[in-house]
């Protein structure tokens, strides 16, 4: 797959908003990248640091992706480009960092490229997270490689003043990545884990009911887990005024809206709609998501 031009990619693209969500799509373009920084942060999990020519980290915001052209190897040799949430921003105006899982052929790839090197992206793509400055609190429930997509909103967060609640979910302590995911972001932390029985979702579900209701907050975000999804849409209908938004990770080829490969089915008041993840979304209203559809 060949990737665009600029020009090519202002034509596909326009600035509309979907239901209200934030896009910025006349920033999408094709970057040429050094990579600054590239290392593990635990057995599974590399963070990368680039620096582009271009002003990326003032176009960019939470929520949003990038399409990773990862370089072939002799192992490896990855034909589409690879969706990653954007991690962080910075530092200086061409920076863009990536935290993510060594799962398969392109990101073991990614996983090779070293100090020094180039490497293609294109983005950045999707709409972002609503975040409100007039927020007090928000619960963040995270899981996997949720959490590198919902750091950006605990950054957001934190330099608004809004108070931070967060429930992060892993197989097991070693996985969990707290530091990787809060920083130094004040924020009141409940982890829960496989290995002791703590992430079953009957426990969570208690858990986020209790939070929900002793600590009021004005908007929840997920990413990570349909299970922890499809539990949130349910305690919201409890909890009608509260936001509640998911960044999905669906299977996608093109990421910019064309090959609808990575269509999903939403109810949006009644109405049964296929949208695409990476055009639409990734970010949507976690009311609107429809679970357990047998695609053809
Ligand atoms: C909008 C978006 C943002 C994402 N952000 C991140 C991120 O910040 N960090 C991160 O580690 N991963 C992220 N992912 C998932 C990431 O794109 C996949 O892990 C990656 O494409 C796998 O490529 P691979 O060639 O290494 O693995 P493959 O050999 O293609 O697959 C290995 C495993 O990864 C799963 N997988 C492959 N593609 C996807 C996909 N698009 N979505 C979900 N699972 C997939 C497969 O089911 C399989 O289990 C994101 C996905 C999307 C759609």
């Amino acid at each position: 797959m060949t990737v665009g031009t600029r020009e090519d990619l202002r034509q596909c693209t326009d600035m509309r908003d979907v239901q209200g969500f934030r896009r910025n799509a006349q920033a999408v373009a094709s970057h040429v990248c050094r990579v600054q920084e590239h290392r593990w942060v635990n057995a599974r999990y590399k963070y990368l640091r680039l620096e582009s020519d271009t002003g990326l980290a003032s176009v960019t915001f939470p929520g949003q992706f990038y399409q990773l052209k990862c370089p072939v190897t002799e192992a490896s040799q990855p034909f589409l480009l690879r969706p990653m949430s954007v991690y962080g921003t910075g530092p200086g105006a061409g920076g863009i960092q990536f935290l993510y899982n060594v799962t398969g052929t392109g990101t073991r790839a990614l996983a090779e490229l070293r100090v020094g090197d180039t490497m293609q992206i294109v983005g950045p793509l999707g709409n972002t997270f609503t975040i409100q400055p007039a927020f007090r609190r928000i619960l963040l429930v995270a899981r996997g490689v949720g959490l590198a997509t919902l750091a950006p909103v605990v950054r957001a967060a934190a330099s608004a003043g809004t108070n931070i609640v967060a429930v992060m979910s892993a197989r097991m302590p070693a996985d969990l990545m707290r530091d990787e995911f809060l920083g130094d972001a004040p924020a009141d932390v409940h982890c829960v884990y496989d290995s002791n029985g703590s992430s079953a979702v009957d426990r969570v579900e208690i858990l986020v009911r209790r939070l929900l209701t002793e600590q009021p907050a004005d908007a929840v975000y997920t990413c990570g887990s349909q299970r922890l999804l499809m539990l949130l849409q349910r305690v919201l209908g409890d909890f009608p005024d509260v936001l509640g938004e998911v960044a999905m990770e669906q299977h996608m080829a093109c990421g910019m809206g064309v090959c609808l490969s990575c269509v999903r089915l939403f109810d949006r008041d009644g109405s049964k709609q296929f949208l695409r993840v990476c055009r639409d979304g990734p970010v949507f209203p976690i009311r609107d998501v429809v679970g357990e559809v047998q695609y053809g």
